[in-house]
């Protein structure tokens, strides 16, 4: 048993400047050995905790005849049961509002978070004071890993509400002793703002989504303003939406910005969010086991897939007082892989990132499509904008999909139905029929959020014809 648990860590505490590693030991250890000797005993005594100060898994465990001493490997963790988003919500209904799994007195929180509601009940998270420390050393931790320095400014591009995300990007700077400008989103003119912020205040690391980095350089270059050249920055990092991992926006960011762009993000249940993550290699998302353990599973068997396959991810968090996430379905869809990293983390990693939301997925004419499969082909095609929509209709009862894709600013007339079949052709060969509409420039709606890109009118067709 690992003692202290939960960790804790010394808030003092920062590496040598050029170590690129916050904990080298544990991040570049032997795989085996750091199951054995940190992820194990970790889990063990998060088990325990969990089992002794939360009815939801005291009775879940259970009737399913699993006491915590029963768990003695990671291969016996697979027979704790998963928990669903809709137990969570269901327990959170019964037991407002933090749910049966909160551990501590709702006095001794912390902190309250939650999700944005906009599919269904919203979610409501507390935090203790401990876990706080905890996630703001996590993510320290990775941020450094992807190269963020006490030197640098975190310009913090998204919105400060219930949403999670920038929250843990504030914290993981602020440990770090980075300067933080939590800038936020959301308001009238501020992208306008935002702009001349960053020619004036030179921040040097961007937090948001991969869409609102791409809009804010929209607005900057209509001002003749060169985000590359104007701006100073070293590093963007995303969360919130699939765009960072998906190679043709990468690369576009990247361009654009003249900096890198690091992929992150789990879900917001299982803050520190930033336990998958890319380090500055940008070879997919590491799983930084030691501090949250994710597995990927068969979706349909429910079983661990191994290194090289597909499948659903399951997270634990492994050092969580107030609200734990045990086996949490998250039920996003990625590859996961055990190969050499650059960097020498021995961590494994998603080389694709998280290619498939659960959330954003839909299904046309029976097949699984996944918009980040679309996005990487539009914005892989010279001469396209950053904006595009998706668009699934009803035509009798045969599903349709149509894509609308902007064409580039000062695109050639000529060249825009060249460009139109060739985005076709391009989807058809990645197995997506589709229709093209080409849409001129700035006619789409921007965000600053996460993109709704995907509208489904298949509801509304239904509707119509059940009425006749
Ligand atoms: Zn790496």
């Amino acid at each position: 048993m690992l003692k202290p648990w939960p960790p804790q860590y010394d808030p003092s505490y920062l590496p040598s400047p050029d170590s690129p590693f916050w904990s080298k030991d544990a991040e570049t250890m032997d795989p085996a050995e750091r199951e054995r000797k940190i992820i194990l005993p970790k889990l063990q005594a998060q088990l325990k905790y969990a089992y002794e100060h939360s009815s939801l898994y005291h009775k879940k465990w259970q009737s399913a005849g699993i006491r915590p001493e029963d768990i003695r490997s990671l291969a016996d963790f697979e027979k704790i049961p998963f928990l669903t988003k809709e137990e969570i919500r269901q327990d959170q209904r019964e037991n407002p509002p933090f749910g049966s799994n909160l551990c501590i007195a709702a006095k001794d929180l912390a902190r309250v978070q939650g999700t944005s509601g906009t599919t269904g009940k919203p979610t409501a998270f507390g935090i203790s004071r401990g876990d706080m420390q905890r996630i703001a050393e996590a993510h320290a931790r990775i941020m450094w890993g992807f190269g963020v320095r006490p030197d640098d400014i975190v310009f913090i591009g998204s919105f400060f509400s219930l949403y999670w995300g920038s929250w843990g990007a504030l914290l993981g700077a602020e440990r770090l002793g980075a300067v933080a400008f939590p800038f936020g989103a959301g308001v009238a003119g501020q992208t306008e703002r935002a702009v001349e912020w960053m020619k004036e205040v030179k921040p040097t690391v961007f937090y948001g989504t991969p869409s609102y980095s791409l809009y804010i350089a929209e607005r900057a270059k209509e001002r003749g303003i060169d985000p590359a050249k104007d701006f100073n920055f070293r590093i963007l990092f995303f969360s919130g939406e699939p765009g960072a991992g998906v190679p043709s926006t990468k690369k576009r960011i990247e361009e654009t910005y003249g900096a890198i762009c690091i992929d992150s993000g789990s879900t917001a249940e299982m803050s520190p969010w930033m336990a998958n993550s890319e380090c500055a290699h940008r070879r997919g998302m590491h799983l930084w086991q030691d501090i949250v353990y994710a597995e990927l599973v068969d979706p349909v068997t429910k079983k661990r897939m191994p290194y090289g396959q597909e499948g659903v991810t399951v997270y634990t968090h492994l050092e969580r007082n107030s609200q734990p996430m045990i086996r949490f379905w998250a039920g996003d869809i990625s590859r996961w892989v055990n190969d050499p990293c650059p960097c020498g983390r021995t961590y494994p990693r998603l080389p694709r990132g998280i290619y498939g939301r659960a959330d954003d997925m839909f299904v046309v004419r029976g097949e699984n499509v996944y918009p980040s499969a679309i996005e990487n082909v539009i914005r892989g095609i010279a001469g396209f904008g950053d904006e595009y929509r998706i668009i699934i209709t009803r035509e009798k009862t045969m599903d349709e999909m149509i894509v609308q894709a902007e064409y580039a600013k000062g695109t050639d007339p000529q060249m825009i139905p060249r460009l139109k079949g060739t985005l076709e052709g391009q989807l058809k060969a990645s197995g997506l029929r589709a229709v093209v509409q080409m849409v001129e420039p700035d006619r789409l709606e921007r965000t600053e959020f996460k993109a709704k890109r995907v509208i489904d009118k298949r509801a509304l067709y239904d509707e119509i014809t059940a009425r006749k």
